[in-house]
């Protein structure tokens, strides 16, 4: 694989940026220049073709450059964009449309990352409950603010404690989250115990594919619901991944529980920039852009016209076409092909998934939360996966993260990524 441009590129992209690249996780090696991306493909500046099921990390259900989607956002922007005040038309239709299928979505804001929606959903939980603590879970990631940005990929002798990558980050914002093992009641029960009156909300992702697809146990969520209702805290459901990919209501709607509010992203636009915060009217009602709310809720490009046109576009395509029966197909049979392989060459791994997303584990049994993933050989998974995209076939970067099929892909691209998958790992076993 001749990557000779790339490289000179990123020395360049590292006089101007530290590390070259513009967010912490995507400085990996080999360091790749992208130039165009098309369906389920996407080229590198050496002209380099990979077969990409790490999708951006989530957004790209419909596949790269989707011309549905492209469309309505130029059709949007010839027409209209951003306005200092008021509301636009875009921005009506789409909180109609999220409202319609997301079962806790009463009321809906936009903003611009699921950063912002998760800091969002973190201070109204606080202000409608008056309490400071907040319960996650290690394994989950729900952005980079400092109410949050830790006890995500933790190193082993960290998990639930304070890790690194944390320098300038106000300890008193952490110092108030507590941190639970997820698919463990008993741990959340504990701890809700223990902090009884002084937690304000739990917030969970609904499978955290942050550390890959770890299912929640039968009445796990349920569970959350129930304890949150005992002990008067908000419930959140960071749905950023799940949403839109799993359902065109979320994971909420699969799992027929509804949270008080919940936070999306990502594949709500197929890889557009917009981000939602949704929920119960009745705690919606404090954001101030409410006359008389308290809770401050701001933007300069909160509702542009790109995103919410993008994000119509891709809701308004799930509704009129069967995109997740197609790409949940579709992931059973990377899914099964992968395990097929597997028990063929003897390896010891197991493939987790659900819908469209599948993780391989090098491990002996299925993981239930963060702490069993130490099982995990991620030596064997940094190989793997640099043999993969020596062939074209483009994963995620690290070892516990999830990889995503897309409406683009095709039968026949899952089977050639089997084979690839296969050709791969008989190399290594013979090495
Ligand atoms: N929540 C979850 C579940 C996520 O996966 C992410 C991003 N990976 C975020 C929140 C933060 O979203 P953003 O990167 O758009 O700020």
């Amino acid at each position: 694989m001749n990557t000779q441009r790339s490289q000179e590129l990123y020395e360049e992209a590292n006089l101007y940026t530290p590390g070259g690249v513009h967010t912490s996780i995507r400085n990996v090696e080999p360091h790749l220049i992208f130039t165009k991306a098309e369906g389920a493909y996407i080229y590198d500046a050496d002209g380099n073709k990979y077969l990409d099921f790490q999708a951006a990390f989530g957004p790209y259900i419909l596949g790269h450059s989707h011309p549905y989607v492209n469309g309505k956002v130029i059709e949007a922007i010839q027409r209209t964009d951003l306005y200092g005040v008021g509301t636009t038309d875009l921005e009506i239709e789409l909180s109609r449309l999220i409202c319609k299928h997301v079962p806790s979505a009463e009321q809906v804001l936009f903003c611009n990352s699921g950063s912002e929606a998760t800091y969002h959903a973190i201070r109204l939980s606080r202000a409608v409950t008056e309490r400071k603590k907040l319960i996650k879970f290690q394994g989950c990631y729900h952005g980079w603010h400092d109410y949050v940005a830790r006890n995500m990929l933790s190193k082993w002798d960290m998990i639930g404690k304070r890790d690194p990558g944390s320098a300038g980050m106000m300890d008193e914002a952490i110092d108030n989250t507590l941190i639970c093992t997820y698919n463990d009641l008993e741990d959340v029960e504990r701890t809700f115990k223990e902090n009884d009156g002084e937690v304000a909300a739990l917030i969970v992702e609904p499978i955290p594919h942050n550390i890959g697809c770890i299912m929640p146990q039968d009445g796990f969520l349920q569970g959350l619901r129930d304890l949150c209702d005992q002990y008067g805290a908000v419930l959140i459901f960071d749905e950023v991944i799940t949403g839109f990919r799993h359902d065109i209501g979320g994971f909420q709607k699969v799992a027929g529980v509804t949270p008080d509010l919940t936070t999306m992203g990502k594949a709500m636009a197929n890889g557009y920039p917009i981000a939602a915060i949704a929920g119960k009217k009745q705690f919606m009602q404090r954001f101030n852009t409410n006359p008389g709310g308290d809770v401050w809720f701001a933007g300069t490009y909160n509702g542009h016209a790109v995103g919410t046109a993008a994000a119509i576009a891709t809701i308004e395509l799930m509704e009129r076409e069967p995109v997740h029966e197609y790409v949940f197909a579709l992931g059973e049979r990377m899914r099964s092909g992968i395990r097929d392989i597997h028990a063929r060459l003897g390896i010891q791994a197991v493939v987790a998934g659900f819908g469209s997303v599948w993780t391989t584990y090098f491990m002996d049994f299925m993981p239930q939360n963060y702490t069993d993933l130490q099982q995990n050989d991620a030596e064997f998974y940094v190989r793997y996966r640099r043999k993969l995209l020596e062939r074209g076939i483009y994963k995620m970067p690290m070892n516990l993260k999830r990889n995503h099929v897309g409406y683009s892909h095709t039968e026949q691209d899952i089977d050639y990524a089997l084979e690839v998958i296969e050709t791969v790992l008989k190399e290594m076993l013979a090495e």
